[in-house]
């Protein structure tokens, strides 16, 4: 299921399609029409389902529910959802196109290879990528390859039910030869916040790989927390040897007045 389709080379949002009328598949091309009802968000379906390997098809009401919650956290016409990048080939989930950064939600399972070169084609074209791992397939105790991967270079889980309920978190986390031994709280990451990553000369090495992968970073997220509590380290630091300085100053002060 899919939330946008074609009518011509118009792209039309699944709350503004008529019922009974065939629409077009924007990544196989194959006839969609509505589904309208009182419990689901408006959604196209594939008319013919036989064999069809369309990623669309293939994308459950998580998915949507997710996508959907991604674009109601912004203002209107900053976010577009199920985006086509003709270059590459490839419909992305929620894009900012100003900002450059695309939102890629993802709900089963993948390959290494799949997410690597998703992410080479999006930044290919000069767009940051951000994984958001559903929870009903990641944040398990046992990982795949390619959970690790995305884990270790910084990602996001969801647990948005088919409802729309719930939220986008990132956690802390011990991982131990392809296992979790220890998962903390969520963090509820507010992607709306978002600001560029600044380099850190000494860095513990858990969090390094995420601040050389990454250009930015979002509020709530494990590099805002880590950066947060650096510069209050950093700021006692630098408070505790601007008072020791004062001291020695008055101690001298104290002696020459003598
Ligand atoms: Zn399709």
């Amino acid at each position: 299921m899919q939330l946008y389709a074609l009518d011509g080379d118009r792209s039309v949002f699944a709350s503004d399609a008529e019922k009974r009328v065939n629409y077009l598949c924007q990544e196989c091309f194959e006839p969609l029409r509505v589904k309208k009802g009182h419990f689901r968000h408006p959604h196209f379906f594939h008319l013919h389902n036989h064999l069809n390997k369309c990623s669309l098809r293939k994308k459950s009401l998580i998915h949507i529910q997710t996508q959907l919650q991604i674009l109601s956290l912004f203002p209107q016409n900053t976010i577009l959802l199920e985006k086509k990048f003709f270059k590459i080939g490839r419909i992305a989930d929620a894009v900012m196109e100003k900002e450059k950064r695309v939102f890629e939600i993802q709900c089963s399972p993948i390959s290494t290879n799949e997410v690597q070169n998703r992410i080479q084609d999006y930044e290919s074209l000069g767009y940051e990528i951000f994984w958001i791992l559903h929870d009903r397939t990641f944040n398990r105790k046992n990982l795949s390859p390619a959970e690790l991967f995305l884990r270790e270079r910084g990602c996001y889980f969801t647990n948005i039910n088919e409802k729309g309920e719930g939220i986008i978190y990132d956690q802390m986390e011990r991982i131990h030869f392809w296992k979790r031994s220890y998962t903390s709280f969520p963090y509820k990451v507010n992607l709306r916040v978002n600001h560029p990553i600044f380099p850190i000369k000494d860095t513990s090495s858990w969090i390094e790989k995420r601040l050389k992968l990454n250009k930015s970073y979002h509020e709530g997220d494990l590099v805002d927390r880590f950066q947060k509590g650096y510069l209050q380290e950093k700021e006692q630091k630098e408070k505790k040897k601007f008072s020791l300085k004062e001291f020695y100053r008055n101690l001298l002060l104290f002696i020459i007045r003598k």
